[in-house]
């Protein structure tokens, strides 16, 4: 990976609006693309193949792991399995965009502590408000949500072992602290002679 190309990483709990931002992002800083992961998880309802996730059975997601194609992954809730594939970094690169990650708390830190370069963005929200989202968003069963819950009490103590925390309780403001952040990496990434010739900084 170039010194030069940062790896953004957006995690936090679920519910609190990673994807939504991610979006917003996508819309305001040219040049960015988000990998997309693999997971053994069903598909919901809209989603497709090779677009939100490549969706695997336990068995392709095994043999992908024993070939050595993830970059990192992990087990979540309800025994699903989520990773990150090196050949869509790799992808991205050759494209010559820059990879943008949404990934859960413990992919994120192997990321932030193996991949030069990465940009770790924690997006916080309090737990009633993250509960009402994923209610609202009723992807999943009410056992499931519990669990991500649960699981969400725990990251959020987490906050602090990322690079920067973004608080997502006004969706526009948060939208904005994230592309500013990542314009202002992006910048701080170019080559002094890069620098120069833009005449941006
Ligand atoms: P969901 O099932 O809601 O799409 O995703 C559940 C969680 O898995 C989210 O926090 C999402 O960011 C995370 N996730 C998605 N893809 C990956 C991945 O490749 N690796 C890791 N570590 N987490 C992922």
């Amino acid at each position: 990976m170039p010194a030069t190309r940062p790896v953004f990483v957006i995690t936090g709990p679920s519910g609190a609006g990673k994807g939504t931002l991610i979006k917003g992002l996508l819309e305001h800083v040219p040049g960015l693309e988000v990998a997309v992961s693999a997971t053994t998880r069903p598909r919901r309802r809209g989603e497709v193949d090779g677009r939100e996730y490549w969706f695997l059975t336990d068995g392709e997601f095994t043999r992908k792991v024993d070939e050595g194609a993830f970059l990192e992954w992990v087990p979540y809730v309800s025994g699903r399995r989520y990773g990150t594939l090196r050949s869509e970094i790799e992808r991205i690169a050759d494209d010559d965009r820059t990879c943008v990650l949404e990934l859960e708390l413990d992919g994120a830190l192997r990321v932030q502590d193996e991949v030069p370069g990465s940009v770790t963005i924690f997006i916080a929200a309090d737990v009633p408000e993250l509960e009402r989202r994923l209610r609202d968003r009723a992807t999943e069963s009410t056992g499931e949500i519990g669990e991500r819950i649960e699981l969400a009490r725990t990251q959020l103590e987490q906050a602090h072992r990322f690079r920067y925390v973004v608080r997502n309780d006004d969706v526009e403001r948060a939208a904005a602290g994230v592309a500013a952040l990542v314009e202002c990496e992006l910048a701080l990434s170019l080559k002094p002679a890069q620098r120069s010739r833009s005449g941006r900084l």
